[in-house]
């Protein structure tokens, strides 16, 4: 994609903090970490993708296996870890080429994760979602 910093990233064209690259994932530190401590890794498939539903199923097994590999290394050195990953603009995603967030944590470390309001259903509506879900697969 021509106009992706990301893609830019991963073809060497614009400088990153890479921690991991394979023939099919790539990944570099956040430009503006969640964590002073620990920084912020940003996983991302090689290919341009928006969201998470256009990943071909082989390559989001590759994917995974990154996130675990990544996340047993952070893991090493954290005492906790969050992993995020958001899809169109509603839900906070700025670059369009797919990509996790992957936040170690620490004691006190002030990091404030977006937190939901959390909402009662109202009666009958618990089932009424679980149905209109279920039968979108
Ligand atoms: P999102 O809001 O999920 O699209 O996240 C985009 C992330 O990319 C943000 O956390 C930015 O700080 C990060 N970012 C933007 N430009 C760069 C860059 N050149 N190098 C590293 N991270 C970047
Ligand atoms: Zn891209």
């Amino acid at each position: 994609m021509e106009d992706c910093i990301f893609c830019k990233i991963i073809n060497k064209e614009i400088k990153a903090a890479t921690v991991y690259e394979d023939k099919h994932t790539y990944a570099f530190l956040d430009i503006r970490p969640a964590s002073e401590k620990g920084g912020h890794t940003l996983v991302m498939p090689k290919k341009h993708y928006e969201l998470i539903t256009d990943i071909p199923d082989e390559e989001i097994k590759h994917l995974s296996l990154t996130l675990k590999k990544i996340s047993s290394a952070l893991l090493k050195f954290s005492q906790g870890l969050n992993i995020l990953q958001n899809n169109k603009k509603i839900a906070g995603q700025y670059i369009k080429h797919i990509h996790f967030h992957l936040i170690p944590r620490f004691e006190n470390d002030n990091i404030t994760i977006e937190k939901w309001k959390a909402n009662e259903y109202k009666n009958g509506e618990i089932e009424k979602i679980q149905n209109k879900i279920k039968l979108l697969f």
